[in-house]
Parts: C-alpha cells; sequence; structure tokens
C-alpha cells in the first residue's frame, strides 16, 4: 500500500479485490491509495496491475450473459428485487464506508445508498410488468406492401455482449447500482468499474450481493483500480455506460477500438446547470426564500459534489442583490466539519486534489466575478484542516455581462455557486444555455406562462427541466435528485447521453431490428415481445 509523509495508514485498511471471471482477484504493487477525506488516512488500496481484463469480459459475456438471457424479464426483476433487500439489510455499514471513504454526513450517504436502493425496487416492480418475455416491441406488426400479408414490425433483442460501466467517484453506489439495473433487467451482464477513488463502497456493496448468492454466475463484476486497457477488448455487443467528467468522456469516444468496432457508447459528464428565479417572484415572499433554500441545498449537499449541482444562479437584475442576501443567509447556517458530528451539515470533498482542483476553479470564476458570500473565519467543527479536504461554501457575483464565458464553462466541482443577473426573460433562457447543454435547470415562478416558456426554450439544452411553481413548492423532489422514472442526461456538454426514464432505459441495452415477413410469423415474434410503454 502506497504511503506518504503526511497520510497515515488506518489500523484496520483493506486491500480492495476485483471480482473478475468468477473469482475475487488482487492486482499486483502497492495499488493506489484510497484516503479518508476527514482525516487524510488511508484506509484502503486498490491495484489492477496485472489483472487479465480480457479473459474477465469474454467470461462476463460467455458465462453471464448466457445465464441471464435464459430468465425472462420478470425473473431478473425479482433479482433486482433481492439486490435491493439485501443491500438495505446492511444499510448502516454503507454509510459507514460512505462517511469514511467519501466524507458523506448521514445525508449525503442517504443520497447515494438510499437512491440506490429505491432505483433497484423501481426496476424491480416495473421490470415485473414485462412478465414471461424476453424481447421488447416498438409498436405492432404492419402492413408493408400491396400483399397485406408482408409486414413489418421493430423489435428489441437484449445485446449480447457485456456492459460495461464507467463510473465518477461522488456516486459510487448509485453509479454502479442505477446502471446495473436496467443492464440486468435487460439481460446484459454488468462489469463495473467504479471511481478507484471511493471504489470501497461499490466492491463491499458488489461482495454483499455476490454473498447472498442472487445473481447468475457471470452477470455481476467489478474491476477495482485503473482500467488499464479495459476498452482494447470491447466488441461488437458490447456496450460503454461512462459517468465522469467531459475530458475522460472525449477520451473514451475517441479509443480507438470503440470507434472502430462503432461501439454504443452513452456518457454521462459534467455540467453547468443553473436555478432560475422568475421576474414575478418578491423578495418579501414565501417562495423568494424557498428558491434560496433549494440554491443552498444544491450548492451543500454532498459538498456540492453533484453533477446536476445548481452552478449558475439566474436572478433579475432587480433582485439580484436581495437574492445574494438570501442566498448569503441561508449559507451562513451550513456546518462544515467531520461528518461523524451530528451537527455537521457539509464534509470535506473527496480528497486533496479536488479541494485544490476547487480553489483553482474560484481563483478562474474570481476572473469575472466577485466573492459575495465566504465564512468570516472558517473553522471546520471537530477536523483537522491540515490533513482535512475541507473547503467554504462561496458565492460569487459575476462582474459584467458579454465577457463573462468562464462563468458558463468552468464547472467548479464544490459547494461553489455564481449568481448571474438577468435584464429579461429572453436573457434569462440565453443565459441558461450559455451552458452548452445541461444536465438540469430548475425555473421558480408563480406564472404558469413564464414557466411554460421556459420550459420550451430550455428544452433543447437540458435533459431535465424543474418548473416549480407554488402548488408543489413543497412537494416536489429537488433540483438535484434523478428519478429513475425520468430521463437523466443532457445534450452537448453534459455528454448527450440517456439514462434510466423507467423502462425507456432499457433500449440502451437492446439491438433495435425492423423484422419483415410473413403476417403469421410476425405475430409470433410480437407475441413474444413485450411493449415497454404499456
Ligand atoms: P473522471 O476523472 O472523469 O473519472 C471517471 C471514471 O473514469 C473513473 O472511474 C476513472 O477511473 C475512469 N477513467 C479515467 N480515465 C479513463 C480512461 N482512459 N479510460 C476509461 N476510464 C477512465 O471523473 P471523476 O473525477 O471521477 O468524477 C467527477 C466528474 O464526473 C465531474 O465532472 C462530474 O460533473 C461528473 N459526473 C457526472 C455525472 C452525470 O451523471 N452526468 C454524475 C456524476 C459525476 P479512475 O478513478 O481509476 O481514474
Amino acid at each position: 500500500m502506497a504511503t506518504t509523509a503526511e497520510n497515515r495508514v488506518a489500523s484496520d485498511a483493506k486491500v480492495l479485490q476485483s471480482y473478475l471471471g468468477g473469482k475475487w482477484q488482487a492486482g499486483t504493487g502497492e495499488g493506489t491509495s484510497l484516503i479518508n477525506p476527514t482525516t487524510g488516512d488511508i484506509v484502503a488500496s486498490a491495484s489492477s496491475k496485472g489483472l487479465d481484463l480480457s479473459t474477465a469480459l469474454s467470461y462476463s459475456r460467455n458465462v453471464g450473459g448466457r445465464e441471464l438471457r435464459k430468465l425472462t424479464y420478470a425473473q431478473r426483476a425479482e433479482l433486482l428485487g433481492k439486490i435491493a433487500d439485501t443491500l438495505a439489510a446492511r444499510r448502516d455499514e454503507w454509510f459507514e464506508i460512505a462517511r469514511k471513504n467519501s466524507g458523506n454526513t448521514k445525508a449525503d450517504a442517504a443520497i447515494d445508498v438510499d437512491g440506490s436502493i429505491g432505483t433497484l425496487k423501481y426496476f424491480a416492480k416495473i421490470g415485473a410488468k414485462l412478465g414471461d418475455t424476453r424481447m421488447l416491441r416498438d409498436g405492432s406488426p404492419s402492413r408493408l406492401a400491396r400483399d397485406p400479408n408482408f409486414q413489418g414490425l421493430h423489435l428489441g433483442v437484449p445485446l449480447d455482449g457485456v456492459a460495461v460501466h464507467i463510473n465518477a467517484f461522488n456516486f459510487p453506489a448509485w453509479g454502479l447500482w442505477e446502471k446495473a439495473a436496467v443492464s440486468l433487467l435487460a439481460g446484459v451482464p454488468v462489469f463495473s468499474k467504479p471511481a478507484t477513488s471511493t471504489a470501497w463502497l461499490a466492491q463491499e456493496m458488489v461482495s454483499a450481493v455476490l454473498e447472498a448468492d442472487i445473481l447468475p454466475p457471470g452477470a455481476l463484476s467489478v474491476l477495482c483500480g485503473s482500467p488499464n486497457d479495459l476498452l482494447d477488448h470491447l466488441q461488437l455487443g458490447d456496450v460503454v455506460a461512462f459517468t465522469g467528467s467531459a475530458d475522460t468522456g472525449e477520451g473514451i469516444r475517441r479509443h480507438p477500438r470503440i470507434r472502430k468496432q462503432n461501439i454504443r457508447v452513452n456518457i454521462e459528464a459534467d455540467s453547468l446547470n443553473a436555478a432560475l428565479l422568475g421576474p414575478d417572484v418578491q423578495p418579501d415572499s414565501m417562495d423568494f426564500g424557498l428558491f434560496a433554500r433549494e440554491v443552498v441545498r444544491e450548492m451543500t449537499s454532498k459538498t456540492g459534489q453533484k453533477c446536476t449541482a445548481i452552478r449558475r444562479v439566474l436572478v433579475p437584475d432587480y433582485h439580484e442583490q436581495a437574492a445574494i442576501d438570501a442566498l448569503s443567509a441561508q449559507l451562513k447556517m451550513t456546518v462544515v466539519g467531520d461528518p461523524a458530528n451530528a451537527l455537521v451539515t457539509m464534509g470535506p470533498v473527496v480528497n486533496m486534489a479536488q479541494r485544490k482542483s476547487i480553489g483553482e476553479g474560484i481563483a478562474q470564476l474570481n476572473t469575472r466575478a466577485d466573492v459575495a458570500y465566504e465564512p468570516d473565519n472558517f473553522a471546520p467543527l471537530d477536523a483537522d484542516t491540515e490533513h482535512g479536504a475541507f473547503v467554504a461554501p462561496t458565492l460569487l457575483r459575476a462582474r459584467e455581462k458579454g465577457n463573462d464565458d468562464v462563468i458558463h464553462e468552468v464547472e467548479v466541482f464544490g459547494p461553489v455557486a455564481t449568481v448571474v443577473s438577468y435584464r429579461d426573460k429572453h436573457d434569462a433562457f440565453a443565459l441558461a444555455r450559455r451552458g452548452g447543454g445541461s444536465l438540469a435547470a430548475s425555473v421558480f415562478s408563480g406564472d404558469t406562462n413564464f414557466l411554460t416558456e421556459a420550459g420550451a426554450a430550455l428544452g433543447t439544452s437540458h435533459g431535465r427541466v424543474l418548473l416549480v411553481d407554488p402548488s408543489i413548492r413543497e412537494s416536489h423532489t429537488g433540483h438535484g435528485i434523478v428519478l429513475p422514472s425520468c430521463m437523466h442526461g443532457g445534450p452537448g456538454r453534459a455528454g448527450g447521453g440517456e439514462e434510466l426514464g423507467g423502462l425507456h432505459g432499457l433500449w440502451f441495452y437492446h439491438q433495435r431490428v425492423a423484422m419483415q415477413g410473413a403476417g403469421p410469423t410476425l405475430t409470433a415474434l410480437n407475441e413474444r415481445a413485450a411493449d415497454p410503454h404499456e
């Protein structure tokens, strides 16, 4: 295990192994250290050096794929329910790992852990509706020529390869299971590669599911450590679902093997998400306060390390100061420190490299924006400020229009947002779109016409638009929460991907094929398929 002069090794530090080819395997060498971001202690290490990934992928394809595809959608849905139950039974253990390796408060860990369990349960439930079938149907047989007996039908056939899932550090649990749920339901074996810095939780969860002996052999593998030559061994029928930074996503898209074999890739990348305060919302109203609460929740939840977090706060110019005052008042209530202390509402970021990157990002934003709020004396509670990766929540205010590209381009992956004022609704919509394609935008207004217009104007550049009027002010699930029933992803900079969205998500793991033939043949095929839209 690699150590540095500054990092102590925890007495119970783990050496993470990978589950490949149906057995646990350890890489060679010292491996990468995983740290506790609160203390700087090394809590685990992971190495994938020397692992035979070509053979491991073949095993997933040939054993896992074959076994999964023997089952119907309903049978596979039942397995998802069992996975959810297994994980739910050990929830406290996952929360503890999330605190130790990600610096999560209980509320942060709940988003990741409970989000995983909820997503698995959701797909267990809707997957059961597909019944005893093994193919999807899109429409019904229709006549193709003068002869009414010559017909066509679109079907989805589960891919016969392996689903390589590459995940980001900020959701080691949810990232694993939101992808695995859909892939397993489709009948495609999962080969998961968690981000190394927080792989401990993913590895333990996979281990718990394997111990429970729920899945057929080869259906679930996990690679802990760097990806090495993983992508070099992909072939027709395999898919890659990636979540992470735009730069890594671009590298994956350009990988020679992926380009040459046209491997299907879904990219969930970063995003400069906006919250937009409608022109009608008055500073002394309840909705103004709720808007501020939502923005601050997004800035501080998971210490701002959410791909969907609000980075840009768009407010009418005549309410800019009132908005900054309301946001500052809320931010003042944030208690930063050791997540083991129940008073703490915001823990550290994941490691010192991220802390440094946030400092550099704020400096970049500072070239075009002034600090509007930062704590007077930043003193995290119960914290080792030398070794802990703590950062102060910071609100900025854009200085001038027209020379502010950096505010719409630089993703600071931490508790940081910038207030940008707008002149009128057209200006507001144009500013939101300057994110270059985002995962989520939220709009707050009591004016249905304005909300409708905003939905239409932002729809082309966003994957999800949350339109909040007073009737749902308490009931909506929040700007940043991804629901399994709604599509997750966004165009342009956000990666151009689509995940989840209920059974719609299954299509990524199926080959859509136009079947042409005689009426009775197509009727027989049609009867063996299920319509995911019903
Ligand atoms: P990252 O550095 O891009 O890493 C993401 C994953 O890619 C990790 O598992 C990493 O493995 C792996 N990876 C790195 N180089 C690779 C290569 N050449 N080939 C294949 N895999 C490779 O991102 P991160 O720092 O973990 O996550 C933060 C970013 O993710 C933020 O920008 C955030 O906005 C974005 N994010 C997006 C979403 C979304 O749904 N759109 C969700 C969460 C996060 P190692 O860890 O072993 O290097």
